[in-house]
C-alpha cells in the first residue's frame, strides 16, 4: 500500500489520530495496549475515502449495505474489557463489518476468527485487513448466530451488533473461563452491554452500559 495513504495527512494524519487517543484517555478507557493500538490503527482505511475526513472523530460510519463501522469508544471498550484478564489466545468476533474491530483484535491476540453475514462488506474486509499485512485472521461468511464451532471453545467472543437475547451456541463455544462481551436489546428500546464469564457451566452476566447497535440479523445476505 502507498506510504502516504497509510500514514495518512491533514485529517487523517498521525496528529489527528493522537487526539482521538486523548479523547478516549479522558472518556476513561485505561488499557495502554488498546490505545496504542488504535493509535496505531488507520480506521480511515476502513472506510469510504469521501468519509476519510471524519475517520478520528468519535462517532459511527457508514460502510454501506445499511451497517456502520463502530464509534472508536465502544471498539476500544470492548477490547479492554476482553482483554482485561488477559483472555487474549483465540477470538471470535461476530459481525466483521468493514474489519477495523478485527485489525484491532489482531494486533492484541494470537488468533482471530470473525464472522459476517454480508458477503459485499466480507469481501471488502478481506481485501482492507490483507493490504494492512495483518495474517492472524480469518474470516467467515455465514450467519454469526451460529458461531464458528470448527474453532470452538474460544478465549473471547465480541459480537459487534445486538441480538434480542444472548445467542445460546455462542455461550456453548465459550471456553471455560472464558469472556464475552455483547450488546443486547431490540431497536426500539435503548441496548445493554453486557460482559459474560463463564465457569464450568455457569455464566456470570455483569451489566457495562447503555449502547446502540445495527441488530443482529439472522441469515446471510448474497
Ligand atoms: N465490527 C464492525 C462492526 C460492523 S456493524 C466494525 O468494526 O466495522 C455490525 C456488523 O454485524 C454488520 O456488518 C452486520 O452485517 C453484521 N451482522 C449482523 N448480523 C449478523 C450475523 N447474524 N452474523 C454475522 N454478522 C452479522
Amino acid at each position: 500500500m502507498n506510504a502516504t495513504r497509510l500514514s495518512g495527512i491533514g485529517m487523517t494524519s498521525q496528529r489527528t489520530r493522537s487526539r482521538l487517543v486523548q479523547w478516549l484517555l479522558d472518556e476513561g478507557i485505561q488499557n495502554q495496549q488498546v490505545l496504542t493500538t488504535v493509535e496505531a490503527t488507520p480506521r480511515h482505511l476502513f472506510i469510504d475515502e469521501g468519509l476519510s475526513h471524519r475517520a478520528y472523530e468519535n462517532t459511527a460510519l457508514p460502510i454501506g449495505e445499511g451497517q456502520t463501522i463502530s464509534q472508536p469508544y465502544i471498539v476500544a471498550r470492548m477490547t479492554e474489557l476482553l482483554l482485561e484478564t488477559g483472555a487474549s489466545d483465540k477470538v471470535l468476533e461476530i459481525g466483521t463489518g468493514c474489519g477495523y474491530q478485527t485489525a484491532i483484535l489482531a494486533k492484541l491476540c494470537k488468533t482471530v476468527f470473525s464472522v459476517e453475514r454480508i458477503r459485499k462488506l466480507h469481501m471488502q474486509a478481506r481485501k482492507t485487513l490483507k493490504g494492512l499485512n495483518l495474517h492472524n485472521i480469518q474470516l467467515l461468511f455465514a450467519d454469526g448466530f451460529n458461531g464458528w464451532q470448527q474453532n470452538a471453545p474460544f478465549d473471547g467472543i465480541i459480537v459487534t451488533a445486538a441480538p434480542a437475547q444472548i445467542p445460546e451456541k455462542l455461550l456453548l463455544q465459550l471456553a471455560d473461563g472464558g469472556r464475552m462481551i455483547i450488546p443486547v436489546g431490540s431497536q426500539e428500546a435503548e441496548q445493554e452491554l453486557y460482559l459474560v464469564e463463564r465457569q464450568g457451566d455457569k455464566f456470570r452476566k455483569t451489566f457495562i452500559e447503555k449502547v446502540k447497535f445495527v441488530p443482529l440479523v439472522g441469515g446471510v445476505a448474497r
